[in-house]
């Protein structure tokens, strides 16, 4: 993978530009990521195409536009305390932390976690990544500016809700009843939240307990 910027650039111009993803801080980081480390190695030609793909134990590091859509969602600035659930193959952290967001993800997957782990301290990303069920966030770190789901849910957990402080932003793809799942944001205000729904799109689920191969 040589020409792999080459690649990532053309992935900003030809994925995300045209499906209106306008957030500066989100092209300069997905095209400076290297995908392709993040990817099994017999799909490293494949890392910059317009797709999902596989990472393990029926798993997937998600399309790049639906990593970079929902990471303008989250309207982040740098220094931002942020929470991810679901960290797979940890690409999705790597966005975040190039972006200057402190971040703490959650894995449910041992090897996952782990692998997640390693590949993003060799890559400098000073990212933390916890192996646990996510579903009951992180409450060590709490409270987070922004908190991004990165698996379908039934709903939006109260623990995340609880860990989110105040002026804060959720970002959860949200199942709905016409099948697949929504872009949820929530922000938390004073008074409540509120709610605003996005594009539709397609997740592995968000499930319960951890699983231990190691
Ligand atoms: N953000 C990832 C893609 C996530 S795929 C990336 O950039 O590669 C969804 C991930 O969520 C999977 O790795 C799955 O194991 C994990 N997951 C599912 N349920 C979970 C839970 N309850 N807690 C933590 N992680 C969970």
């Amino acid at each position: 993978m040589n020409d792999w910027r080459l690649d990532a650039s053309k992935m900003v111009e030809e994925q995300l530009i045209p499906r209106n993803v306008r957030d500066m801080a989100v092209l300069r980081a997905m095209a400076s990521v290297p995908r392709h480390l993040f990817v099994p190695r017999r799909y490293a030609e494949d890392a910059y195409i317009d797709r999902p793909l596989p990472i393990g134990d029926r798993q997937t590091i998600s399309q790049p536009y639906i990593v970079a859509r929902m990471t303008e969602l989250l309207e982040a600035r740098s220094g931002m305390k942020v929470l991810e659930i679901g960290t797979g193959s940890g690409y999705q952290s790597a966005i975040l932390s190039f972006m200057g967001l402190q971040v703490w993800s959650v894995e449910r997957i041992d090897f996952l976690a782990e692998r997640a782990r390693k590949r993003l301290s060799d890559l400098g990303f000073a990212v933390h990544v916890i192996h646990g069920d996510g579903r009951m966030g992180f409450a060590d770190a709490a409270p987070y500016d922004r908190i991004i789901v990165t698996a379908a849910s039934e709903r939006v957990e109260p623990l995340w809700e609880e860990q989110l402080a105040l002026e804060g932003r959720l970002v959860v793809p949200k199942d709905v009843t016409t099948g697949g799942q929504r872009l949820l944001v929530r922000r938390k205000e004073d008074r409540g939240c509120t709610d605003t729904w996005y594009d539709y799109c397609r997740f592995v689920p968000l499930l319960g307990g951890t699983v231990e191969f190691f």
